[in-house]
């Protein structure tokens, strides 16, 4: 390609809404163009390293004996209502009506497609495993597209599905997906580190995430950890091991106290003179299913109790409930729901119809302190009865780095973030059984598929790339995922014999299977580095004055010191580079700090 047709404009300005390093790369180099939030155009050189990533992707699921198909993004509604997903899926679901006033969506993810074509199309446990997947355009309409690509309303995604006659053969599908992801992660030239993720709407038994590890604002995952041993996991699902209590309980009989303007755990510790793990804490959420085909909202507030010195984490309160919405109340919902002012609401004493769930640190509790459900009083020597215990309880903490390790005593959380850019999930036979997928076993019964799902985003793949490998100057895409791996610079384009050796190596480089563009263009040498470095080209060769003597400049574009070689040999170099990097070497191995 010559620079000089290139359409990948420049710009010097960072485009005031690009709040992270990759985004605001990605458009000073002209790789996309916001159309609306979360839809970009992808211009050239972008579509190149996309292309790239699917091509990655592709080769490797077909490695592992996936088999490629494409279901259609304009989908309808009654496959959903089968799952039960048309009404539980909430906004992020692009909906339409056709013409024929019947409702229609824009895929968000496929579950209900394959598990259709399964049910219609595989009969006998001999078809099985089966693995199917797609590399498509995804849409989800999302309460806040950011990021660029990383966080688009519309954007590239691999999603593949897995069936199988019982969980063991789904477990060996499981373990060779998440090798195939390393393997695809690896040969993009990304680092990615494999951490247990909650379930979320997808539901099923078991998940896992991949990230890139990203120490920038652009790392939108919170990751937790552990220094002893390979425990990692998204902060919203990582479980920690929770210290036993400080004070030595009495058999002293519950008590009414006094203890007016308390908010906090920490006053009311203060003011009693007792520790935080005394304190029986509650947290008044509101949680909403949406039920039945059509979605329709239900409510149930829903008190969580929790030693003093822990926190609750919302995420798993809502996969425990299994609700579809769950958020903490208002102060005015605390008092419309328990008639209680926030501050004083305990598990005592709660309006029927309000659900007490516990955290299992309060399980054991006895003679703790808790709200009286009375403006201005707690009471004290409080312990659970026939008559008050949670309904039921669940590990609801909230892990925070500097929290033991769960697995590996003596050793402590960490705190790092990433850019999830793969997910896996073992789904079991929510879909499945939800749907009447069912195929015939070899006894001759009707059982549920066992399914697997496993996705990658393609576009947030690329863009991670960029927020991972990047520095002040621009962009170093990794040589197998780059638009393209070398840039060839006539650094005086007034010279003949530069220009013509250029040509000549450009010639050569195409002959060598190399991507070369030569920035052909009538501008300074110092212009055509800076748009070099900002673009990003993994490899540089410079024709300057050197060639006198027969030599030119190469420079890789992290490398601090640029080298002299000879002008016959500089592409054989090149070429080596440009394969051993897209031979499907492993990349290092990832490295938290
Ligand atoms: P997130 O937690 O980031 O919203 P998700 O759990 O919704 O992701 P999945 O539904 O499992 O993600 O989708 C599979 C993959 O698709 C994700 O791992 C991610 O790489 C990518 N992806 C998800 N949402 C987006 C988006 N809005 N823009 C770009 N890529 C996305
Ligand atoms: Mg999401």
């Amino acid at each position: 390609m010559r620079m000089s047709r290139l359409l990948a404009p420049t710009l010097r300005e960072v485009p005031g809404d690009a709040e992270i390093a990759s985004h605001q790369l990605l458009l000073r180099a002209g790789f996309i163009r916001r159309v609306s939030p979360g839809v970009y155009n992808f211009l050239p050189l972008m579509e190149r390293v996309v292309r790239k990533v699917a091509q990655i992707v592709r080769e490797e699921m077909d490695r592992s004996g996936a088999q490629e198909v494409r279901m259609p993004i304009l989908c309808p509604a009654d496959l959903w209502q089968q799952s039960g997903r048309w009404g539980a899926y909430g906004k992020e679901m692009f909906r339409l009506k056709n013409r024929h006033e019947r409702d229609e969506l824009l895929g968000p993810t496929h579950e209900e497609v394959v598990t259709a074509i399964a049910r219609e199309e595989v009969r006998s446990y001999r078809q099985l495993p089966l693995n199917l997947y797609q590399i498509q355009t995804k849409f989800r309409d999302e309460i806040r597209p950011r990021f660029g690509l990383l966080r688009g309303r519309e954007f590239l995604m691999k999603d593949a599905y897995s069936f199988h006659v019982d969980t063991a053969d789904l477990e060996r599908e499981y373990a060779a997906m998440c090798d195939t992801y390393t393997s695809i992660f690896n040969r993009c030239g990304l680092a990615t580190r494999a951490v247990e993720s909650d379930v979320g709407a997808i539901g099923g038994s078991a998940a896992h995430e991949f990230m890139v590890i990203v120490d920038t604002p652009g790392g939108e995952c919170d990751i937790l950890y552990s220094d002893a041993c390979d425990y990692a996991a998204n902060v919203e699902r990582a479980e920690t091991r929770v210290a036993l209590p400080t004070y030595t309980p009495t058999d002293a009989a519950r008590e009414k106290v006094h203890t007016p303007a308390i908010r906090t755990v920490a006053e009311q510790a203060a003011m009693l003179g007792i520790p935080v793990d005394q304190i029986v804490k509650t947290v008044v959420t509101l949680a909403t299913w949406f039920d039945g085909p059509e979605g329709k909202p239900r409510h149930q507030a829903v008190v969580a109790v929790l030693r003093g010195d822990l926190k609750l984490n919302l995420v798993k309160l809502q996969n425990h409930l299994g609700c579809h919405e769950l958020r903490t109340a208002s102060d005015e919902e605390v008092l419309s729901h328990t008639g209680v002012v926030p501050g004083f609401v305990g598990p005592f004493d709660l309006p029927r119809g309000v659900l007490l769930v516990g955290d299992r640190s309060v399980e054991t509790m006895r003679d703790f302190s808790t709200g009286a459900s009375e403006k201005d009083m707690h009471y004290i020597h409080a312990s659970w009865s026939d008559a008050c215990r949670p309904a039921s309880v669940a590990d609801l903490v909230q892990a925070e780095a500097g929290m033991p390790c769960p697995r590996t005593p003596g050793g402590t959380l960490r705190a790092t973030k990433g850019i999830e850019v793969g997910n896996t999930f073992k789904l079991g036979t929510k879909y499945s059984k939800a749907m009447g997928a069912t195929f015939t076993t070899a006894e001759g019964g009707e059982e549920p598929f066992v399914m697997g799902c496993y996705g990658i985003g393609v576009t947030r793949t690329a863009q991670a790339a960029a927020e991972a490998c990047h520095d002040a100057n621009g962009i170093a895409w990794p040589v197998a995922i780059a638009p393209y791996h070398l840039v060839i610079i006539p650094a005086n384009p007034k010279d003949e014999a530069v220009v013509a050796a250029a040509e000549q190596l450009y010639a050569q480089a195409a002959k060598a299977g190399i991507e070369a563009v030569i920035d052909d263009r009538d501008e300074r040498a110092g212009v055509k580095f800076k748009d070099a470095d900002l673009i990003g080209f993994p490899y540089r060769i410079t024709v300057g004055k050197a060639l006198a003597e027969g030599k030119v400049e190469f420079k890789p574009r992290l490398a601090s010191e640029v080298a002299t070689l000879p002008v016959d040999s500089v592409i054989d170099h090149v070429a080596g580079l440009v394969r051993e990097a897209t031979s499907g070497a492993p990349a290092p191995a990832p490295v938290l700090a």
